[in-house]
């Protein structure tokens, strides 16, 4: 059951958009603060990034597309987002076409250029993806672009992305069907036929920055099949592989257009009971130097804490909260069940099963609870900490919930009041 939410949350989440009207800075002041957050890159954590919700976050900014298209760029420093442009002048406005031939007779604001998932900031140069699936790297200006690689499903949109030693690390899914057609030119396309597949697709690829090759290094097809890429550590890529063995099925045995029976002995009155026994998850280490892909745990039932710093967590079939090494060697016992895990790079933060307003922080090596607070879900969603900086789903009063962040001290003080939600215009 836990694991269906989840799955329906994120859908939800990355659909929702929040206003948040907040004081802006001059044009003037933008394309400077832009030039200082940017500037910040260089100071560190180049290392390896990821994606969450669609957007690129790290300690000290967050990378996201606010409703209009145009690329905004969060310091946490100050708290306040700017459109991402470096022109002092600039009313970021869209480029103007010409009706008839639609090429460009006024140039538009750089930040509407950019109109992906996926945006990186790296030390000297950005890189993004553009709708069509090419990879492009460009000074940090958005200028000098060029085409990189080409991600060969397109069709199926991003859903995360991990970077580490030049390598980019993109997962998705799919729940379309999709034909494949030969194009004149002898290249490959997908047609979307508008109907659903039985089963879902889902996939990684990698994509090396330096020679543009791409490879794809795990696919599946299977019932509810989902990747969550879950760390990258000591050269090493760990990701989760969530999938069923039953078709998707909701709680009063909807099919979702689906053309699927509904398995035998599932009823609505036993919907909740049932149908988390039909969920599973695999856990994968992919040496990235090498290309070798291996399972690390097979056929878990339940979800994972998030792995963090060499660990993780799994609660298990026998009501217990395994703690593991990398290595897939568990070793120690949690004095409890995790409900939910957040992305942390701080140590291992997750919710008792019990209590899901509630936070702990683990010590790894002890399984001790180091802190713990309180935040209401129906008020903040952690989803990531890094560093000092905590991102998740905020709630607006009449908005509904969108992207926030939260200062990791706040966090930890179960302090709302400083709590920022991403601009949306
Ligand atoms: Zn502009």
């Amino acid at each position: 059951m836990r694991k269906i939410l989840l799955f329906t949350g994120f859908t939800f989440l990355t659909l929702l958009t929040v206003s948040c009207k907040k004081k802006t800075s001059t044009p003037k002041a933008e394309g400077e603060s832009v030039q200082q957050v940017a500037d910040g890159v260089s100071k560190g954590k180049t290392e390896a990034f990821y994606s969450y919700k669609r957007s690129y976050v790290t300690e000290d900014y967050a990378l996201y597309h606010d409703n209009h298209g145009r690329l905004q760029i969060f310091d946490t420093e100050s708290k306040t987002d700017i459109v991402y442009c470096f022109n002092a002048g600039c009313e970021h406005q869209q480029a103007k076409r010409d009706p008839v031939t639609n090429e460009v007779i006024q140039k538009g604001c750089i930040a509407y250029e950019i109109s992906s998932d996926c945006v990186m900031l790296r030390e000297n140069d950005m890189v993004f993806f553009q709708d069509n699936g090419q990879v492009i790297r460009a000074d940090r200006q958005g200028e000098n672009r060029r085409m990189i690689a080409i991600i060969p499903l397109y069709k199926l949109g991003f859903r995360e992305v991990f970077y580490s030693a030049d390598t980019l690390f993109i997962s998705y899914y799919t729940d379309n069907r999709f034909e494949e057609i030969k194009g004149e030119n002898g290249q490959t396309q997908w047609i979307n036929t508008g109907e659903l597949s039985d089963t879902r697709e889902c996939g990684i690829y990698c994509v090396n920055l330096s020679d543009g090759t791409v490879k794809e290094l795990f696919q599946a097809d299977a019932y509810n099949a989902m990747i969550s890429c879950a760390d990258i550590w000591d050269g090493h890529l760990y990701f989760k592989y969530f999938y069923s063995d039953i078709p998707a099925i909701g709680p009063n045995l909807e099919t979702y257009g689906r053309d699927v029976e509904i398995p035998e002995g599932l009823t609505v009155e036993n919907y909740w009971e049932e149908m988390p026994k039909h969920f599973w998850m695999d856990v994968y280490d992919y040496h990235i130097a090498t290309g070798e892909l291996k399972p690390i745990l097979r056929n878990c039932r339940e979800g994972t804490l998030e792995f963090c710093r060499g660990f993780f967590a799994v609660a298990e079939t026998d009501g217990t909260t395994g703690l593991y090494r990398y290595s897939g060697e568990r070793f120690r016992e949690l004095p409890f069940r995790i409900g939910k895990g957040i992305r942390s790079d701080s140590g291992l933060v997750c919710c008792d099963e019990k209590a899901m307003d509630e936070y702990l922080l683990i010590d790894e090596n002890t399984g001790e609870i180091i802190k713990r607070t309180k935040i209401s879900s129906s008020k903040f969603l952690a989803g990531v900490i890094i560093g000092k900086s905590v991102y998740g789903s905020l709630a607006i009063p009449g908005e509904g919930m969108g992207l926030g962040y939260i200062s990791t001290e706040d966090f930890w003080n179960g302090d709302l009041t400083n709590a920022v939600a991403f601009q949306v215009q």
